[in-house]
C-alpha cells in the first residue's frame, strides 16, 4: 500500500546492514533499533507505541532466542516482523455473525473517513459471500450522504432503507431522528428476511460529544453486534486521538483502515490497534465498490518489511 511505501524502505535499508553479520553485538542492535525507531517515528506511528516497540524488540533481540536456520540478522528481522505483527492486532479477525440473524453491523468515524463508501463495499462483498444484507442511511448530518448511501447501494445491488423517500435532490439534507432511522430500518431488515444490516451514521469534522452520544445511541438502540470504527489512514497523529475518543464513546468492536491508496504517511494509522485494543478488520484502497480487503496483520507486515 503506498501509505506504507517509505516506511516499508526504510526497514528494508535497515536490515540490509545486518545482512551477513555472524553475530551482532549490542551496538548493531541499538544501532538498527534506533533506525528502526526513526523509520517509525517519520511515518507517524504514534510515540508511545514506538516505544513499546523498540524495547520489546531489543529486549528480544539482546536475549538468547538463538536459532539455528537464522543468522542473526535474520533472527532480528523475525523479531520485528513478530512485533509488527502483534501491533497490527495479531490475528486476522473477520465479522462475527449473530447466532440470531439480522446481524445488525454499524459504520462509525468522522466526516470524510470514508464510512458511506465502506457501507456500499461492505454490503457488496457480504452479497458475493451469498449474504442478504440491506443498507440504513442514519447519517443525516452531512448533505448528500443519504443520496450517496443509496447510488452506492444501487451499484452493489443492495436495498436502501432510507427516512425519507422523497429525498431526491443532493442538496436537500433529510430530517429525522438518526435512532429511530436506524430502529426503523432494523424492523423493516428483520421483516423482509435480510440477515445483515449495514447502518452509516453521521459524522462532524473533528470529535463532538452530541455526535458520540447519538452514535452510542443508535448503538443501543438496536443492539448493534459489530461496530466498525473507520478511519482514514492519511490523516496523521490526529488517528491516533480520534481513536481513542470513539473508543471511549462507543466502544467498537473494529477497525477498518480507509484511503490506504493515499500518498501520505500511514503511520499513525497502524498505531490504531496498538492504543485501542481493538483489531483492524479490513482496509479500504480506493474509491470503487472491489477497493477492499480483509486486513491481515501478518500479509501487511510482511509487505511492510518485504
Ligand atoms: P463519510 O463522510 O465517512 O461517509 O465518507 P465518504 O464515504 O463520503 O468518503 C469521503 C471521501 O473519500 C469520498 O470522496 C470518497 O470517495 C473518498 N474515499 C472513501 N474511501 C476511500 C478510499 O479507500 N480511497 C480513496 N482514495 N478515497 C476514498
Amino acid at each position: 500500500h503506498p501509505v506504507f511505501n517509505s516506511l516499508s524502505d526504510r526497514l528494508t535499508a535497515t536490515f540490509k546492514n545486518l545482512r551477513g553479520k555472524g553475530r551482532l553485538t549490542e551496538a548493531d542492535i541499538d544501532g538498527t533499533a534506533r533506525e528502526i525507531r526513526r523509520a517509525l517515528l517519520d511515518a507517524d506511528v504514534a510515540v508511545p507505541v514506538v516505544r513499546e516497540f523498540i524495547a520489546r524488540v531489543k529486549a528480544r533481540s539482546l536475549g538468547s532466542e538463538v536459532s539455528e536456520a537464522l543468522n542473526p540478522g535474520q533472527q532480528v528481522v523475525k523479531i520485528v516482523n513478530e512485533e509488527l505483527v502483534g501491533i497490527l492486532g495479531g490475528q486476522t479477525r473477520e465479522l462475527q455473525f449473530a447466532k440470531h440473524p439480522p446481524t445488525i453491523i454499524m459504520l462509525a468515524g468522522l466526516q470524510g473517513a470514508g464510512k458511506t463508501t465502506l457501507a456500499g463495499k461492505l454490503a457488496y462483498r457480504l452479497k458475493n459471500q451469498g449474504h442478504t444484507p440491506m443498507l440504513v442511511a442514519c447519517d443525516l448530518q452531512r448533505p448528500n450522504a443519504v443520496n450517496q448511501l443509496q447510488v452506492g447501494g444501487g451499484r452493489a445491488g443492495v436495498p436502501v432503507y432510507a427516512p425519507h423517500p422523497g429525498v431526491s435532490s443532493e442538496a436537500e439534507t433529510p430530517t429525522g431522528d438518526p435512532v429511530q432511522v436506524a430502529r426503523a430500518g432494523v424492523a423493516e431488515a428483520r421483516e423482509k428476511l435480510h440477515d445483515v444490516v449495514i447502518i452509516d451514521t453521521a459524522g462532524r469534522l473533528g470529535v463532538d460529544t452530541e455526535l458520540m452520544q447519538q452514535a452510542a445511541d443508535i448503538k443501543s438502540a438496536v443492539g448493534a453486534h459489530e461496530v466498525l470504527f473507520v478511519i482514514d489512514a492519511m490523516i496523521g497523529q490526529d488517528a491516533v486521538t480520534t481513536a481513542q475518543s470513539f473508543n471511549e464513546g462507543v466502544d467498537f468492536t473494529g477497525v477498518v483502515l480507509s484511503k490506504l491508496d493515499g500518498d501520505a504517511r500511514g503511520g499513525a494509522a497502524l498505531s490504531v490497534a496498538s492504543v485501542t485494543g481493538k483489531p483492524v478488520m479490513y482496509a479500504s484502497t480506493g474509491e470503487g465498490l472491489k477497493d477492499f480487503e480483509v486486513f491481515h496483520p501478518d500479509r501487511m507486515a510482511r509487505r511492510i518489511l518485504d
